[in-house]
């Protein structure tokens, strides 16, 4: 799903199919900074909360320092050691090799076409999480809610999403134009709204369940930073967990996919891949893109292989590759990992959080992080840190997917129908065909489309079938 919720902040993404959704929300399509991702940076928090309004002394902080670089090891190790560095790569890209000079023409002319709401929207995202977090704006805003704290701060919660909706909206209508006029986008503008809505719905709701959860905690206990760091790791697993079930719904109906051959052989090839797999899912995208997309959501009881209803019309030997690259996410566990690797990275964020919300106090003006009021800088911090964090999460998407398309080629052995299927999938969803280096660093979350068919040449002829 969400490849397209938002999609104004993510010019390379549609490139295809995806792959396992991590954490949360984490679609396959690289989530736009401000909106999917934003739960992950994990609460936040300020200092002394029960205890008064002074910042958290030296004896409060050590341990929280020191637990913060340990922590902050632990995760770059478990990161070093889980990423597959070593998938195998192609050599140099060469998009005129297999595409078109008028097929790499309009793939540039839609990426400078969308380029600039999309970091446009970036900017208007970086801009306000800077307000909310430098100065009073947030805390003014909110300043005149009245009722019980808890009130205050889900209302400050929908307030500051719905500004900060209402000020991307307009770029969001030029975007999704601009999909219309190549035909990307098939929906109606009413269709278009309830997506958006809807996902400004579920983000706001896991902001409110995250920073209820942190001020309750901090009303309490003075070293704060200890039970919300670990609330934050259970609340990640959790919320992935459930995605698939609770929140994916939402946006789309899924259907097992009709019986006939096409789904005989997908779970042929599951068994023979040694994945077990009760059904693959169709998802209704047709009735918003004309996009191709499959991905594998949810992990344990929840995990599933969805595939969307568009790609159905594509050669069946193309979508059993593209289920065994799904495949391949299912077999390493890829969700499960993103979702551990995403939840210590929400631990980490509540630590600093507590280490580094005394500035941010003194500069927007509330009294502690229990503070109704501090709901706007604590929607800005957790903004900024999942927008940082979003290079890291790219860099090991890219490898993850080399992986898992390693693994459909040693599990079809047909790197020219991989090679097809990939230029079906970059033309079909106009993938930018050789990002420039920021849009590679900020928005790719899978190789090229030129790259990934250098990786399938590289796979014929280090196990002798003929180069596509
Ligand atoms: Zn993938």
């Amino acid at each position: 799903m969400s490849e397209r919720q938002d999609a104004e902040d993510s010019p390379g993404q549609d490139e295809a199919p995806d792959g396992a959704t991590t954490a949360v929300t984490a679609p396959e399509l690289a989530p736009g900074p401000a909106a999917a991702g934003e739960r992950r940076g994990g609460p936040e928090g300020g200092e002394e909360g029960a205890v008064g309004k002074q910042e958290p002394g030296s004896g409060l902080r050590r341990p929280a320092a020191i637990t913060l670089v340990l922590l902050g090891l632990a995760v770059l190790a478990v990161a070093a050691f889980s990423t597959p560095w070593q998938a195998l790569t192609g050599g140099p890209p060469d998009p005129s090799r297999d595409f078109t000079a008028a097929q790499i023409a309009k793939a540039r002319a839609f990426d400078a076409a969308t380029s600039l709401p999309a970091y446009l929207s970036l900017a208007l995202t970086v801009i306000v999480a800077g307000l909310l977090v430098a100065t009073p704006f947030g805390a003014k805003v909110t300043g005149r809610l009245r009722g019980p704290w808890w009130l205050r701060v889900i209302l400050g919660v929908l307030l500051i999403t719905a500004i900060t909706e209402l000020i991307r909206w307009p770029l969001g209508v030029w975007y999704e134009t601009i999909l219309r006029d190549y035909g990307l986008s098939v929906q109606d503008w009413s269709g278009w709204a309830g997506d958006r809505l809807k996902s400004m719905g579920v983000q706001a709701f896991l902001l409110c369940v995250m920073l209820l959860a942190l001020m309750a905690l901090a009303r309490k206990v003075r070293r704060w930073w200890i039970p919300a760091a670990a609330g934050a790791f259970a609340l990640t697993v959790a919320a992935s967990f459930v995605y698939p079930v609770v929140f994916e719904p939402i946006f789309n109906d899924f259907t097992p996919m009709r019986q006939g051959p096409l789904r005989t052989e997908l779970l042929e090839l599951a068994r023979r891949d040694g994945v077990p797999v009760e059904d693959v899912l169709v998802a209704d995208a047709s009735r918003r893109t004309t996009a191709l997309n499959a991905y594998v959501s949810g992990f344990g009881a929840t995990r599933r292989i969805v595939v969307y209803d568009t790609l159905l019309r594509a050669p069946e030997r193309e979508v059993a590759l593209v289920v065994a690259h799904e495949l391949g996410h299912a077999e390493h566990d890829d969700v499960l990992h993103g979702t551990l690797l995403g939840a210590l990275g929400s631990a980490l964020g509540v630590i600093a959080l507590f280490l580094i919300f005394g500035p941010v106090r003194r500069r927007t003006g509330v009294t502690s992080i229990t503070d109704p009021r501090a709901t706007g800088a604590l929607m800005g911090l957790i903004t900024l840190g999942s927008l940082l964090l979003g290079p890291a999460q790219n860099l090991i998407s890219r490898h993850v997917e080399a992986r898992a398309d390693a693994h459909a080629l040693d599990l079809t052995r047909d790197p020219a129908t991989f090679v097809a299927m990939q230029q079906r999938l970059a033309l079909t969803n106009i993938s930018d065909l050789s990002p420039d280096a920021v849009e590679y660093v900020l928005y790719a979350s899978h190789p090229s489309a030129p790259e990934r068919i250098a990786l399938a040449r590289a796979w014929a002829e280090l196990n002798g079938v003929p180069r596509p």
